[in-house]
């Protein structure tokens, strides 16, 4: 009989390690099983994404690269082009859905289509605690995450209606926004939801303008015929109110101008607002 050497010992062990990897988790004995096996199970469950009463549930780890796919842009079309204009490639292959949100920076791109979408946020806390937020409670600082809590899933609802995202940057090529919109069609509530990013701390949602518009579309015939006049002043609607001009002087004085930079803000967020509109009815 040969000696087992230490060699050949962790060739074994690497060996049994590898055929029960391979028979997945569960088949694993929990007294030895690889450590890492089960870490990797846990950490591609919130990579990935799964369908649960109507609504999708996406994995804080989704990177924006997998959401750019075309899978995941039949499934939440703005999410996908939110993602694949989020930063240049090595941004999009290295940042999460949860990071974006918990870093909750103005310029997010997921946050508009998320504002728009009305997500919840799934979160995960110490000793299998869990609990819902709407992500707009995260996002203005309503609710906050407690300590040793973790986004584990978004629960976006499925519209199966056109969505669209448009953003605008300061320069060509990848770059962070300075305005977006988020347009998110709801025939079964004959509605249109809009989230404006990059303008404010959080996304703002124009409630009055989105009933205004959904009130002049034809959600029995033919969406797409909608008037170009009222795309345009659902565009100035938009901006209006997420821009608004400066309050009324209390002296009675004369009324401050908006900076021109504000000017110019509110034309970009107009236009990105009148064409993602066009988009989503085309
Ligand atoms: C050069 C550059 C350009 C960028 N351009 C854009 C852009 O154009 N558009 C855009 O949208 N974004 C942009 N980003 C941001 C990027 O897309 C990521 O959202 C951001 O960097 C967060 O990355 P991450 O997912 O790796 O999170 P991390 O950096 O790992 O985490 C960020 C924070 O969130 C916390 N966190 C992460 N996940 C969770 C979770 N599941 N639960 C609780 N807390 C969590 C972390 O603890 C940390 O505090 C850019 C970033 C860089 C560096």
């Amino acid at each position: 009989m040969r000696p087992v050497d230490g060699a050949g010992r962790h060739a074994r062990r690497r060996a049994r390690g590898r055929r029960y990897r391979s028979d997945g988790p569960r088949s694993t004995p929990a007294c030895c099983g690889p450590p890492r096996s089960s870490g990797s199970g846990r950490i591609s469950e919130i990579r990935g994404w799964r369908y649960l009463d109507g609504h999708a549930l996406l994995g804080a780890g989704l990177t924006h690269a997998r959401m750019g796919r075309p899978d995941f842009a039949a499934l939440i079309p703005a999410l996908a082009a939110a993602a694949r204009a989020a930063g240049p490639p090595q941004i999009r292959n290295a940042g999460t859905l949860g990071g974006n949100i918990v870093s909750n920076a103005p310029t997010g791109d997921a946050l508009p289509v998320l504002a728009a979408l009305e997500a919840t946020l799934v979160i995960a806390g110490p000793e299998g605690a869990r609990r819902e937020i709407p992500v707009s409670h995260l996002l203005a600082g309503v609710e906050m995450l407690r300590p040793g809590e973790l986004v584990g899933f978004v629960r976006v609802p499925l519209l199966h209606a056109p969505q669209a995202f448009l953003k605008a940057t300061g320069r060509t090529g990848p770059g962070r926004a300075t305005a977006s919109v988020a347009i998110v069609l709801d025939p079964a509530r004959r509605g249109v939801r809009c989230a404006v990013g990059a303008v404010a701390p959080m996304p703002l949602r124009p409630l009055e303008a989105e009933r205004w518009v959904a009130s002049l579309i034809d959600w029995d015939g033919d969406r797409g015929h909608l008037d170009p006049q009222v795309s345009t002043a659902f565009g100035e609607y938009v901006a209006a109110a997420c821009i608004p001009d400066p309050p009324p002087p209390e002296d009675g004085s004369d009324p401050v101008p908006l900076p021109p930079a504000a000017i110019h803000l509110r034309r970009t967020v107009a236009a990105l607002a009148r064409r993602a509109l066009g988009r989503a009815l085309a």
